[in-house]
């Protein structure tokens, strides 16, 4: 009978008859010689993973352990939903594609294998199988080939990429060939089921579509019964040594990261804005500070080296690299991973593998771990590094002063701590050693304290705080640097010094609420502090500004402008992407720029989480870059193009570098929000009295003028 008649009187079986011959066509001695194979296989497999598991061992062990219920969690979240992948259009559907139809195809042949093996320890018949009949087989041969065309698809669209695209993605041989691999054993699993069906005369086009074409299309072209018995036993051979042969080969190829990225996806611990914690017990104890060898990085660290599949993502989202600074956080990855692989764990990696201009180059702007699919965080790698060069006496210049001036004054500008207070001159403002009890303390931070453009932020602010009676004091001369840029650099003693201080000073004045208007301030007193025994309530200024319009403490003022300036906001990567505070900025700006006046606010290509850095964080602020080579320059032309005339910010190291930055572009003014709500609440009049007269004139000059301040 022809195959589509055949075809139309098997479609009439009652679901209970549906089955199929497991290894049907396959002789006994190949039957149990590739078990001997797939046995080789797996033992192969296991080996391999055994090596890299212990290679990761060599890493330090960290505190906290693994937290067992957010890593089931995640698998579902991050591995079984992908969700980490979504968001780049074709490339996270190729994944999704390639993943989801791989992970099927897998669970189904190991469901066969179950079936094959639990029939022959009951002695049932070739067709009386145990399980695999009736609508259990209909749903699962109809799933299987539908994940065996998503895999075929996904390897497709990754092959055509790599083709054509001139993305950032792997190109390398061992990359393609894996996807050829893949792409082969798809290919050859529906050309052997197109010729089981002819051999075995069982179409079911509704059950097996693609199974079905292929059958259909060898009996086009003059297979017949027979001679499909023979091809589809020599194409089953390719098919099964192809896949075993796959498996053996995951650990020793880029398809580890499938396995080790499965495993940092669930473990990993690196919170947005969070470092890792330094005993400085154990720094005394054994003389070491920071990452000098792959053995320093925890093991949790040296996962993510296997589980970086050189896709490129990081690299697109680094502003440093944009810039053209001498850093692509996915090459630091690899390169770290080559030296793994390569020299083991206890290799030097500085000046070898990893040159000291590339760590420095690093904004921490944290990027790069947020876009990553797999949750690595090469800016974790860059910073344990940095401790080690800063240990090592081997930074110099302009960051280098910042740094001793941090350290003898408690500021990086290196101006007299009885100073601190010179920008406040008449505003009368409460001190927590005089007033005892207070709602919120005010963190100042050293920019507002000794720069004088930041100084007028920190004005408005004051005036906005008093305007609304809120109860709040300031710490004045106690107040010290937090250490965040110092810590960023890589002095880890230098700000648990300062941190201790700052500590124990908010410790005697009662403090358990803070503002600050800064967000690496912001990120430090709530992610850092913690670490050395500092627990507050942290907000930043946006948050509070936002409370106080909600609850109508602050009302602005009706300008009665028809019309006025189109106005952009910035938002500062330690706010949006560290802390996730993007709306709270944009509701103060909408309320100081009398919605009717301004609106609508433009918003810049790369806004909230997917900001651009301006150059500053990290401890950049310190560098002494000439302004064509400050990092942040791509965001100033972006700004320039938005057409905007004033461009708000919410941050004062976004203040000063967006103003170097746009100072040839005078028809944009670079302003925080607390100056514009100032403006809008108290009338222009209120932000041009009271000028920090007293502030210390240096504090005046522009980053670019100021070199290494
Ligand atoms: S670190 Fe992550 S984003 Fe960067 S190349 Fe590796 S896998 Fe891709
Ligand atoms: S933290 Fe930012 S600057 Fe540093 S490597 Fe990552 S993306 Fe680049």
């Amino acid at each position: 009978m022809p195959l589509i008649s055949r075809a139309k009187a098997l479609s009439t079986l009652a679901p209970v008859q549906l089955t199929r011959e497991v290894f049907g066509n396959v002789p006994e001695w190949a039957r149990t010689t590739f078990y001997l194979l797939a046995a080789a296989a797996v033992g192969v497999w296991l080996y391999g993973i055994a090596r890299r598991v212990r290679i990761w061992r060599q890493g330090r062990r960290e505190v906290p352990g693994i937290n067992r219920i957010l890593a089931v969690e995640r698998v579902v979240r991050d591995v079984i939903l992908q969700r980490r992948i979504w968001g780049r259009g074709a490339a996270s559907l190729a994944h999704v594609l390639l993943f989801g139809g791989f992970v099927i195809l897998f669970i189904g042949t190991t469901l066969i294998s179950i079936e094959h093996l639990a029939a022959s320890a009951l002695g049932r018949k070739p067709n009386d199988p145990v399980f695999h009949k009736g609508l259990y087989f209909g749903v699962y041969e109809f799933i299987m080939d539908a994940a065996g065309v998503a895999l075929i698809t996904g390897c497709l669209m990754f092959l055509i990429r790599r083709w054509h695209s001139r993305g950032s993605f792997a190109r390398s041989p061992a990359d393609v060939a894996v996807l050829l691999s893949l792409l082969a054993i798809g290919i050859t699993g529906f050309l052997i089921e197109g010729l089981r069906i002819i051999h075995a005369q069982t179409p079911l086009p509704g059950v097996s579509p693609i199974g079905y074409a292929c059958a259909a299309g060898f009996v086009r072209i003059g297979v017949t019964q027979a001679s499909a018995g023979q091809i589809h036993l020599a194409l089953w051979w390719t098919h099964a040594f192809l896949a075993l042969a796959f498996i053996a080969w995951m650990p020793y190829a880029r398809l580890l990261h499938s396995i080790a990225g499965a495993i940092n996806l669930a473990i990993r611990d690196h919170a947005p804005g969070v470092m890792s914690p330094v005993s400085i017990e154990e720094v005394e104890a054994s003389g070491k500070i920071g990452a000098a060898t792959l053995a320093d990085f925890s093991y949790r660290q040296l996962i993510e080296l296997d589980a970086c599949v050189s896709c490129g993502r990081c690299e697109d989202a680094c502003p440093a690299f944009e810039a053209g600074k001498p850093l692509s956080p996915r090459n630091v990855v690899q390169d770290l991973a080559a030296v793994m692989h390569r020299e083991g764990t206890h290799q030097n990696l500085h000046g070898q593998a990893i040159a000291a201009e590339t760590l420095w180059s690093c904004t921490t702007c944290g990027a790069c771990a947020d876009v990553c699919p797999l949750g690595i965080s090469p800016m974790r790698m860059i910073t344990d590094m940095r401790r080690y060069l800063i240990g090592e006496g081997s930074l110099r210049g302009s960051p280098a002063a910042a740094l001793q001036k941090t350290d003898r004054s408690g500021n990086p500008w290196g101006l007299a701590p009885s100073d601190r207070m010179a920008w406040a001159a008449g505003l009368d403002l409460p001190l927590a050693s005089e007033k005892r009890q207070f709602e919120i303390l005010y963190w100042v931070g050293c920019a507002a304290a000794y720069d004088r453009r930041v100084q007028k932020v920190a004005r408005s602010f004051v005036r906005l705080l008093q305007a609304a009676k809120v109860d709040f004091a300031v710490l004045g001369a106690e107040e010290r640097c937090t250490g965040e840029s110092a810590r960023r650099i890589g002095d880890e003693l230098l700000f648990q010094q300062l941190a201790e201080q700052n500590v124990v000073t908010m410790g005697r004045r009662g403090v358990r609420r803070i503002v600050a208007h800064c967000p690496h301030c912001v990120n430090s007193l709530s992610n850092d502090y913690p670490q050395v025994g500092g627990q507050f309530e942290v907000q930043h200024h946006s948050q509070l500004l936002a409370e106080l319009i909600e609850q109508g403490r602050l009302r602005p003022l009706d300008s009665g402008a028809a019309d006025g300036p189109s106005i952009t906001y910035h938002d500062p990567c330690y706010l949006a992407r560290v802390k996730g505070v993007t709306e709270a900025p944009r509701s103060v700006l909408s309320a100081a720029v009398n919605e009717s006046a301004l609106l609508p606010i433009v918003e810049l290509p790369r806004n909230r989480r997917q900001t651009s850095c301006c150059g500053a964080g990290g401890g950049r602020m310190w560098f002494d870059d000439a302004l064509a080579q400050r990092v942040g320059q791509g965001r100033v032309r972006e700004i320039a193009d938005s057409g905007a005339n004033t461009v708000a910010v919410s941050c004062p190291f976004c203040l000063i570098m967006l103003g170097d930055g746009l100072a040839g572009t005078p028809k944009v003014e670079v302003r925080d929000i607390a100056e514009l709500l100032a403006e809008a609440v108290l009338g222009p009049e209120s932000l041009k009295h009271g000028a920090a007269a007293h502030s210390p004139p240096s504090g005046e000059q522009s980053k670019n003028s100021n070199g290494n301040r």
